[in-house]
């Protein structure tokens, strides 16, 4: 059963996402039970949104915070969002729930902006099927005038893949959103199939070089090369470039010297609740880049 499964993975000393990633594999039943349990989630209150910084690449200050979702199970703990995103594309529940997620980070914004962070972008993920809704626009321009946003606040977060897999469809939404006065940001870029002509013609403000690339970075000078080019043509289309993932110290060196803007990760601030935020930048500021 569930909860002995749980208990055998624990005791093996896995890490707390690992009996739902081979659950959600490997057994229908309990793939049902969690997506039932989904479908709860947000009137009992169990998400949450993290939020992760963006730091200047060259001064270290923070330029914005990405808002990363987090479900609290009853009973299984903290899963992650790599196993139930897919359950909530495919149950379309991520039309609710992103919805919440969207209305929520601009809640949230407009206490960071009260604070005097007028200088940050709030960054929001999207995934296929929410950029697909026809609602999305509407979401978007209600949350912003309900939280009084100007819409330079926002910045929505939509991956390559799923910019590419509708390619045109993709295009005129994010041309509209574009005309609203979003920030597009192409997410985990490098991982997917793009079309450069697409690439060139979306109205993408910013280019995030996936961690796959970041990790290997000083391993192999392969990875400094991609890196270097993917810097290259971003800037050539007038992006600002992330690079998310930054784990070591000299991953961060090599990423300022290769001439990236932006650098996200481990090394310069976890996802993190609210609350948290304003102590840690108030820390991070203080400190020489
Ligand atoms: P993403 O947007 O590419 O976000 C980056 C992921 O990498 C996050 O995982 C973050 O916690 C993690 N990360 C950040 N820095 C580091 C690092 O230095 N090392 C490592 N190993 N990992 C790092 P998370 O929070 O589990 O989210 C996974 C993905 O789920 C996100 O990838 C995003 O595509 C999706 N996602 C998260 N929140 C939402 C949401 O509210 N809506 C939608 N549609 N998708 C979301
Ligand atoms: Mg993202
Ligand atoms: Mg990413
Ligand atoms: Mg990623």
């Amino acid at each position: 059963n569930a909860d002995a499964a749980m208990y055998y993975a624990k005791e093996r000393g896995r890490n707390d996402y690992y009996f739902f990633d081979s659950a959600m594999n490997a057994n229908a039943h309990q793939q049902f039970l969690l997506q039932q349990d989904l479908g709860y989630a947000l009137e009992r209150g169990e998400l949450a949104l993290h939020y992760q910084p963006k730091y200047g690449a060259q001064d270290g200050q923070v330029v914005g915070v990405e808002a990363l979702l987090r479900w609290q199970h009853p009973v299984h703990g903290a899963i992650s969002p790599a196993s139930f995103l897919p359950l909530a594309e495919k149950t379309r529940l991520i039309i609710p729930i992103g919805n919440w997620v969207i209305d929520e980070a601009c809640r949230q914004m407009r206490i960071w902006l009260a604070a005097g962070h007028d200088q940050w972008s709030l960054a929001v993920n999207l995934s296929t099927i929410q950029l697909a809704s026809p609602g999305l626009l509407g979401v978007v321009e209600e949350a912003l005038h309900r939280h009084r946003l100007e819409a330079h606040h926002l910045t929505l977060e939509i991956t390559e893949s799923t910019a590419m897999e509708n390619a045109e469809e993709s295009l005129l939404i994010l041309n509209r959103l574009a005309e609203l006065g979003v920030k597009i940001s192409i997410d985990d870029f490098g991982t997917g199939y793009s079309s450069l002509l697409y690439l060139k013609r979306f109205p993408a403000n910013e280019l995030k070089i996936d961690k796959g690339f970041v990790t290997s970075l000083g391993q192999t000078g392969e990875d400094a090369a991609i890196v270097s080019a993917i810097i290259a043509l971003g800037h050539t289309l007038g992006m600002r470039i992330v690079a998310e993932g930054v784990e070591t110290a000299q991953q961060r060196a090599l990423l300022v010297r290769l001439g990236c803007d932006t650098l996200q990760g481990y090394l310069l601030g976890r996802p993190m609740p609210a609350d948290n935020l304003l102590a840690h930048c108030t820390g991070h500021e203080a400190l020489p880049a």
